[in-house]
């Protein structure tokens, strides 16, 4: 299917390549170009907004894109769907710097000065699948190619699946950074653990009144971050019983902290502790309005407050009074996630806290913790699921060990947002080809032999079931809102394309002519449901509809009450914390965070996230280390002064910010910044990647990278850079601009 090259096509191609390698031409060309072929349902000159869905992250909330003649203007949040109800946060509304970024490839490339080269060839599409089809053919075994994907799409998802299964080789690696330090794998454990299911649960805020939150930074970056700063607003509009109690569990104040009503800088790894402690009170003292708590006294029968309290460094008064407050309240929810997640006694942990909710009988009660419905169809319920990190390990071992031929790399930045320690780096340097899907050089794809540059997600199709969900079953569809800036071509289009290359299974699996037909194909599925809060007449019409509403979602609440497995009825475990590193060596504890603007770094090259301020400290366009005051002052060191971070795996020179609201033993430092490649706004930043200082070390229940598990130690360097932000504290107090 060879496509005829149009003088267009050679000026975007040549267009491309020059921007690709760096030598941009000092003139900016503008081609204008007459909108003579609007879509139909567009007038010049006048706006109109198409639905779909956000994938800055992987909650998955509905928006509507403003496009006036063909172009994206402004993004707002889907009035309609249910999860984000019409909100959207600082990433969602960036979504348009994706879109328009300068820094995107215009087509297909091949690196024609060999790997980490940085020169680029364009490539005809016909040239670049040729190329990517003959790789396939060629290997020896299905099992020398391996897929490596993040955030994806779940009709892409569904996609390579069969056609990786058709081909006879192993399914998709799922690691993204993101979903790592939200505790995704954690969390899908924990239900399966406690609930017999992999679906994540939701936990109701919007009806509580009561919420204790164990790591999880609710209102920044965890799972739904827009759906739960919705359910905030709702209790504390005090539907219920006033504005409701917020106690956040951490050693470091977010955000959320800051929103909440209680802070509890609790020891590292010592969260767990915490839960116990509060069950224990509760089940002895038989709080609350539970008639009996005879059932639930095995699982604490070996927890003794004194201890907890003495490991946590939480007060057996703080605890007395915490647990009373839970076990008083007529709806009380415990949620686990973040930090807590990352230790290396995680899962325990989780467990500990999910079991408060047992005991104040919350579990599928309003203002508890209750499952989504999942979608109708069958067709459409298959996810993503997150990898474990033994799973990437042995990846990484088979690449050094020449056993993959071919990796194929989709939605993540593995030399990136992989601990340096694991030596993905070294690994990739085995594998004979690299294809990366990135709409961007990131530093995975430098090490790329060809580029398959993918669409970017405002001119995709796809759908996504939102996970966690919301109070009934949804659907978010994707759509073009656009058509493709550039001659770039959908992953899912890419894969259709190539199995109609290779013919036989491969085909018969992934038969469809294109994207488009093959989302229609499964999403008309849904016609003729009767639980859908639009009614279509015919399934075409039910296509239409899907768009224009943002995707398909029950009229009513539709909540299941999960089941509690055997784990009720045996002693809650209980893990002493590890960390790696010597304390004596190594007295801090590290706690990387996800940055609200940047996440887990994907959002470093759009100006506005860098530009937005981090709301607890106001640090734009930077990166920085958050010491106590006592900290700073037991090292010597002030606000803007370098210190040195070691750990026993790396380095980093990094700028303090000397912040109250931390532990004096933990310090901790956005993750984010310290980019080598992905384009001018990302490498604007100078520094060092903190992914680079952590233990490549697995909470052993889970095998997820136990991320808040490695301790450091700082030294004053001597020199200084001031950090750029909106706002200091003068130490009166006051604040000023500086
Ligand atoms: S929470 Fe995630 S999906 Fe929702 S608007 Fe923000 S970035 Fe987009």
């Amino acid at each position: 299917m060879s496509k005829k090259l149009t003088r267009r096509d050679f000026i975007k191609i040549a267009a491309g390549a020059t921007a690709a390698t760096g030598l941009a031409p000092v003139a900016r060309r503008i081609v204008i170009e007459p909108f003579v072929q609007p879509p139909e349902e567009t007038l010049p000159g006048q706006a109109t907004w198409y639905a779909s869905t956000c994938r800055q992250c992987p909650a998955g909330c509905g928006i509507v894109v403003r496009t006036i003649n063909g172009r994206a203007k402004k993004i707002e949040g889907n009035p309609l769907h249910p999860l984000n109800q019409g909100k959207l946060c600082a990433r969602g509304q960036a979504g348009l710097q994706v879109l328009y970024n300068p820094d995107r490839l215009r087509n297909a490339v091949r690196q024609s000065g060999g790997r980490g080269s940085r020169e680029y060839e364009p490539l005809y599409w016909s040239e670049a699948l040729d190329l990517l089809a003959e790789k396939v053919s060629s290997l020896g075994h299905p099992d020398r190619m391996a897929f490596l994907g993040g955030l994806m799409p779940d009709h892409l998802y569904q996609l390579t699946n069969s056609l990786l299964t058709a081909l006879g080789t192993a399914p998709p690696i799922i690691y993204d950074l993101q979903c790592t330090l939200e505790g995704r794998r954690p969390a899908t454990q924990l239900s399966q653990t406690f609930f017999g299911t992999a679906d994540l649960p939701v936990y109701d805020i919007a009806m509580s009144d009561v919420v204790f939150s164990f790591g999880a930074n609710l209102f920044e970056t965890w799972m739904s971050p827009v759906a739960q700063s919705v359910a905030l607003g709702s209790m504390r509009q005090g539907k219920l019983s006033g504005r409701g109690l917020i106690v956040q569990f951490e050693p470091r104040l977010s955000a959320t902290g800051a929103s909440a009503d209680e802070w509890i800088p609790v020891r590292p790894g010592a969260e767990g502790y915490v839960a116990l402690a509060i069950g224990r009170i509760i089940v002895e003292e038989r709080l609350g309005h539970v008639g009996s708590h005879r059932d639930n006294a095995v699982l604490y029968q070996n927890v003794d407050v004194r201890e907890m309290s003495a490991a946590s460094e939480v007060s057996v008064d703080t605890l007395r009074r915490l647990a009373q407050a839970f076990a008083d309240a007529d709806r009380a929810v415990a949620i686990p996630g973040g930090y807590l997640s990352g230790q290396h006694n995680g899962f325990a942990s989780m467990l500990a806290v999910q079991a408060l909710n047992r005991i104040v009988a919350q579990i599928g009660r309003q203002g508890g913790v209750f499952l989504s419905t999942p979608a109708p169809t069958v067709a459409l319920r298959s996810k993503p699921e997150v990898n474990t990190l033994s799973d990437v390990r042995n990846l990484i071992k088979r690449m050094n060990a020449g056993e993959v031929d071919l990796l194929l790399i989709h939605g993540t930045n593995p030399l990136y947002e992989l601990p340096a320690a694991l030596g993905f780096a070294e690994a990739i340097k085995h594998v004979p080809y690299v294809v990366s899907f990135s709409p961007f050089v990131d530093e995975t794809a430098v090490w790329a032999d060809l580029i398959l540059s993918d669409h970017t997600y405002l001119e995709s199709w796809g759908y996504q079931v939102p996970s966690p969900g919301t109070d009934r079953p949804v659907i978010s569809s994707q759509q073009p809102v656009v058509n493709p800036l550039y001659d770039t071509r959908s992953t899912a289009q890419v894969l259709i394309e190539l199995a109609a290359r290779l013919g036989g299974r491969a085909v018969e699996a992934i038969p469809w002519a294109d994207e488009e037909s093959y989302l229609q194909e499964l999403v008309t599925e849904l016609y003729g449901s009767s639980l859908g809060a639009f009614d279509a007449r015919t399934p075409p019409g039910f296509w239409t509809l899907w768009r224009q509403y943002g995707g398909w979602w029950s009229e009513k609440e539709i909540r299941q009450e999960p089941e509690t497995t055997d784990i009720v009825q045996k002693p809650l475990p209980m893990v002493d914390p590890q960390f790696d590193g010597d304390p004596e060596e190594y007295p801090f504890h590290l706690y990387p965070y996800s940055s609200v603007a940047l996440t887990d770094g994907r959002g470093a090259n759009q100006p506005w996230l860098q530009e937005t301020p981090d709301p607890m400290t106001t640090v734009q366009w930077g990166i920085w280390v958050e010491l106590n005051p006592q900290t700073a002052e037991e090292l010597g060191v002030e606000d803007d002064d370098i210190v040195l971070v070691e750990s026993p795996y790396g380095t980093l020179e990094v700028s303090v910010f000397v912040y109250p609201g931390i532990r004096p033993d933990v310090v901790a430092i956005p993750i984010g910044q310290g980019h080598q490649d992905y384009g001018r706004f990302a490498q604007a930043v100078t520094g060092s990647n903190p992914l680079a200082l952590l233990a490549p070390i697995t909470d052993p229940d889970t095998e997820s990278l136990a991320w808040g598990a490695t301790r450091v130690r700082l030294s004053p360097t001597g020199r200084k850079k001031k950090l750029a932000r909106l706002e200091s504290i003068d130490g009166q107090g006051r604040e000023s601009i500086g």
